[in-house]
């Protein structure tokens, strides 16, 4: 077998087989596929597609392609949540430790930014020493001491998604159905989760465009944790505006914080974060029989009573960070884009403001690029909000020199209109069980 005629069988549109994918995977891991190869392969996977057989039988040996793990000691089911991909999404950071401050195991394996949308562990690493990555004994040790871990793929923790992503993530293959799909089960499989929530991302600033592609998606995903044992919940979610207000990575991680000690800065955030929660703890034995209005309750009676930024701040010590200088960071803002009209907030270009927080340095353009953790947008404004002419729309953030194209395609991103619209997107828009 080698590579190149897999990439041409894949270029024709054959599906490849079971041993096929295994040396590919194998090939990525050990890398002896370079990068150039995998690129081709991707981008023939992107044009294709994958038939069930081969998506199920990749997420299989990306899974396997390091240990797979299970934590035995832990007296209810290992709950995980994960997002196709947004822009502002810091759910990840609010319900990890919302969720186990109910008592449910959260042990989540997050990613780094992909194309334009942020990574949780790129976000969890602006906060002073934090590490994404544990030893097997670090990595139980901080889940017996407080419930709840968050950490990256490693050399023995799905080596090969880790090789996959950062390769799609220069490559323009990010948007590909069976790619998301494997690369999000892959990771749920090999932390060992039992239930996962996926938050489907639809909309200007998501990988999925249509709400029928992220049902499409949706399916693959619940597909292959039935036939693996492990319950699989999809909600689709509005990516159609950025989620909250910040988009960046320290600012993103502030806004969490704050939201765990009950200040919601925007309802569509707060809706997103209440209702994946539920959902996480409605997989869970506790409270698989509790009722949603009673978990619901309980989620914001530990928010008010600050145990959800307790488990937090407990999160951030067992993986070794500090928070003491969270909030007293330097963020020189060069950019403040102001309305030119009256009326009331249209549309959102959700993906450009993604781009152009990676453009000031939240993200990567080539593997291996730092990233700016103090860089980013802060909106002030969302759908449907009135607007006066030199009202303040965003306030963008970097360390980079000014830019007038920058400056240019930012006045670009807000569509104002003279009359509201009776209607905008709802942050819920579908939930999708077996
Ligand atoms: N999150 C992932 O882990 N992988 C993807 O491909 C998209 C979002």
């Amino acid at each position: 077998m080698n590579v190149k005629e897999l990439i041409e069988k894949k270029k024709l549109g054959e599906a490849l087989n079971e041993n096929e994918i295994n040396f590919i995977i194998n090939g990525c891991t050990n890398r002896t596929i370079p990068d150039y190869q995998l690129s081709a392969l991707l981008m023939a996977i992107y044009f294709q597609g994958m038939s069930k057989n081969e998506v199920s039988n990749l997420t299989q040996s990306m899974a396997t392609s390091g240990d797979i793990k299970s934590f035995p000691f832990l007296t209810d089911k290992v709950i995980d949540k994960h997002s196709t991909g947004g822009v502002g999404d810091k759910v990840s950071l609010i319900v990890a430790p919302l969720v186990a401050s109910l008592g449910i195991p959260i042990i989540k394996m997050s990613g780094r930014g992909l194309g334009h949308t942020g990574g949780t562990l790129d976000k969890l690493e602006s906060i002073e020493g934090f590490k994404t990555e544990l030893s097997d004994q670090e990595l139980l040790s901080s889940i017996k001491k407080c419930n709840l871990a968050i950490i990256g793929q490693s050399e023995n923790i799905a080596p090969a998604d880790k090789r996959i992503y950062e390769v799609r993530d220069v490559t323009g293959t990010v948007d590909s159905l069976p790619l998301i799909a494997s690369s999000i089960m892959s990771k749920k499989i090999a932390l060992g989760a039992d239930g996962i929530v996926i938050d489907v991302k639809v909309g200007n600033g998501a990988f999925m465009q249509s709400v029928n592609e992220a049902r499409e998606l949706s399916k693959i995903m619940i597909e292959i944790g039935k036939n693996l044992g492990k319950e699989v919940v999809c909600l689709i979610t509005s990516m159609n505006q950025p989620l909250g207000k910040e988009i960046g990575n320290i600012n993103e991680v502030q806004e969490s914080v704050n939201f765990l000690k009950g200040d919601f800065t925007s309802n569509n955030l707060r809706d997103v974060v209440i209702e994946v929660s539920i959902q996480m703890a409605k997989l869970s034995n506790l409270y698989r029989n509790v009722d949603t209005s009673e978990i619901k309750k309980l989620l914001y009676k530990n928010i008010n009573e600050g145990k959800a930024f307790e488990k937090f701040s407990q999160m951030v010590s067992c993986q070794g960070g500090s928070m003491v200088n969270l909030f007293k960071t330097e963020r020189p803002c060069k950019y403040i884009v102001k309305s030119e009209g009256n009326g009331y907030i249209d549309a959102i270009d959700t993906r450009k403001l993604g781009y152009l927080a990676l453009e000031l340095g939240a993200g990567r353009k080539s593997i291996g690029d730092a990233i700016d953790h103090n860089a980013g947008i802060t909106m002030n404004i969302g759908l449907g909000d009135k607007i006066r002419e030199g009202d303040v729309l965003f306030k963008a953030y970097t360390n980079k020199p000014y830019s007038s194209h920058l400056e240019d395609e930012m006045k670009k991103v807000i569509n104002i209109r003279p009359e509201r619209r009776t209607q905008y997107d709802e942050a819920i828009i579908d939930i999708i069980k077996l």
